[in-house]
C-alpha cells in the first residue's frame, strides 16, 4: 500500500469547486441551478487577445520560453504597473506564472516552514490557509469584520506579528467580502512594518481593476517595502482569462533566482501563446475592462438592495471584486446549512462563509459575475426559500 507524505493531509481545497461539482450533478438530474458559487467573469476574453494567441501559434511560438516569461511581456507588465500606480518597476522583478495562484503558492512555500507563522485574511481566499498549513507554518488569522467594512485596523494587524512571523498576506479588493482596505490604513500598516524588518508582505491585488470609483490603494505605493514586497496580479479576472492560466508576481529582485528555481522545478514556463495574449491584453484598448467593471457595478447596484429586502439578510455594499457577502445570522441557520439548503432546496449555488475561515461564520458568498436575469431569479428563489423557514 503506497504511503502518502504527512503533509498531504494538510492540504485543503476550494469549496467553490466542490459546490460546482454538486451543482453540475443536480443539473444532470434535471434540476435548474443558478450558480453564484464560482468566482469567474461571465464575459468572454476580448477578441483581440484571443487573436494574439492564435497569431503567436501561427508564427511558430510553440516551444519553451525562458522560465520568468518573455521579455516583451515583462516589459508590458512593468509599463502597465507604471500606468496604474505611477511607479517604476524593473522587468527583472516580474515573474510570469500560470495563474495568480502560483505566486501565492511559491511565496508561502518560500517563507513558511515549521516553527514560523504566516498572517492571512479571515475570511480570505481559502488557498492561503491551505498552503500555509502545507508548508508547515502556523496560520494566524487576520479577522476582517463587517463593522470595519471588511477591512482591518492597522494596529490590530501589527499586533498579530511576532518574531516567528515570516509573511503577511493582504488582499484588497477582497475575495470573499469585496472589502477594500482604505489607503489611510495601508499608510499606517506600512509605517508600522518598519518595526518588523523580517516580515515579507504578499499583496494579492488580483481584483485591483475591478472596482467602481477610485482605484483601490496598492502596496506599490510604499517604496520603503520594495525589498520585501511581493505583489500578486494577473489576467484571470481583469481580462476574463481564468482558463488561460496566466498571472504574475512582482518580487524583490534578490528573490527572483529562488522563484525561478521553483518555476523550473514545477511548470518550466507559461505556455508561449498565452504570454503573447498577455501582451495584447495589456497593450490593447481598455474599453473591454471598463465595460466589464461597469457591468459588475450595475449588477451590484441592483443586487445589494434586493438582498437587503429579503427577510433575515443584511448585506454590506462591496467596494470591489464581484462578490456579495451577506450576513445570514438572522435566518437562525449556520453558513454551511444555508449553503447546502439553498443549493438543494432553492437551486441557488452559494459558498458558505466558513469556507473562507472561522470569521466567515454567519455569511455566505454570492458571485455577481452572472447576468442580471440570473441574479434576479436567484433573489426570487432565495426570498421564497427564506419564507419557508
Ligand atoms: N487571488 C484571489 C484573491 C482570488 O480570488 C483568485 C481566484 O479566485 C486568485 C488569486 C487566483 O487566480 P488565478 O485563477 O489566476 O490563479
Amino acid at each position: 500500500m503506497p504511503i502518502l507524505a504527512d503533509r498531504m493531509g494538510q492540504l485543503g481545497t476550494e469549496a467553490a469547486f466542490q459546490v460546482l461539482a454538486r451543482a453540475t450533478e443536480l443539473e444532470a438530474q434535471g434540476r435548474s441551478i443558478i450558480n453564484l458559487g464560482i468566482g469567474q467573469p461571465d464575459f468572454k476574453t476580448p477578441p483581440h487577445i484571443v487573436e494574439a494567441a492564435c497569431q503567436a501559434l501561427r508564427d511558430g511560438h510553440h516551444g519553451y520560453t525562458v522560465a520568468n516569461g518573455i521579455l516583451p511581456l515583462r516589459e508590458a507588465v512593468a509599463a502597465d504597473i507604471h500606468r496604474r500606480h505611477g511607479v517604476e518597476v524593473s522587468p527583472r522583478r516580474v515573474m510570469v506564472v500560470p495563474g495568480g495562484k502560483v505566486t501565492m503558492f511559491f511565496a508561502i512555500l518560500m517563507f513558511g516552514q515549521p516553527g514560523t507563522e504566516i498572517v492571512c485574511p479571515d475570511p480570505g481566499f481559502p488557498i492561503y490557509a491551505s498552503v500555509i498549513r502545507f508548508s508547515g507554518a502556523r496560520v494566524v488569522p487576520m479577522p476582517l469584520r463587517e463593522e470595519n467594512g471588511f477591512s482591518f485596523r492597522a494596529e490590530d494587524v501589527l499586533a498579530l506579528l511576532t518574531p516567528r512571523t515570516r509573511l503577511l498576506i493582504l488582499n484588497s479588493p477582497s475575495n470573499p467580502t469585496g472589502g477594500v482596505v482604505p489607503k489611510a490604513e495601508l499608510d499606517k500598516l506600512a509605517a508600522g512594518l518598519q518595526h518588523f524588518p523580517d516580515v515579507a508582505v504578499l499583496s494579492d491585488e488580483i481584483y485591483g481593476e475591478l472596482s467602481s470609483g477610485p482605484a483601490p490603494a496598492s502596496m506599490f505605493a510604499y517604496p520603503e517595502l520594495a525589498d520585501r514586497l511581493i505583489v500578486l496580479d494577473g489576467w484571470s479576472k481583469t481580462y476574463a482569462m481564468t482558463g488561460w492560466r496566466l498571472g504574475y508576481g512582482v518580487w524583490p529582485e534578490k528573490f527572483i533566482p529562488d522563484v525561478e528555481r521553483l518555476a523550473i522545478n514545477s511548470h518550466s514556463c507559461v505556455n508561449a501563446a498565452a504570454q503573447y495574449a498577455g501582451i495584447a491584453a495589456l497593450q490593447g484598448p481598455r474599453t473591454p475592462v471598463e465595460t466589464m467593471a461597469r457591468t459588475f457595478a450595475e449588477r451590484r447596484d441592483w443586487l445589494i438592495p434586493a438582498l437587503n429586502r429579503l427577510p433575515g439578510i443584511r448585506c454590506a455594499v462591496p467596494g470591489g471584486a464581484f462578490y456579495a457577502f451577506p450576513n445570514i445570522t438572522a435566518s437562525g441557520l449556520d453558513s454551511r446549512t444555508v449553503q447546502r439548503r439553498l443549493l438543494e432546496e432553492a437551486g441557488v449555488a452559494t459558498i458558505s462563509g466558513t469556507s473562507f475561515g472561522q470569521y466567515g461564520e454567519g455569511y455566505v458568498r454570492l458571485s455577481y459575475a452572472s447576468d442580471l436575469a440570473a441574479l434576479q431569479e436567484a433573489v426570487t428563489r432565495m426570498g421564497a426559500w427564506l419564507g419557508t423557514l
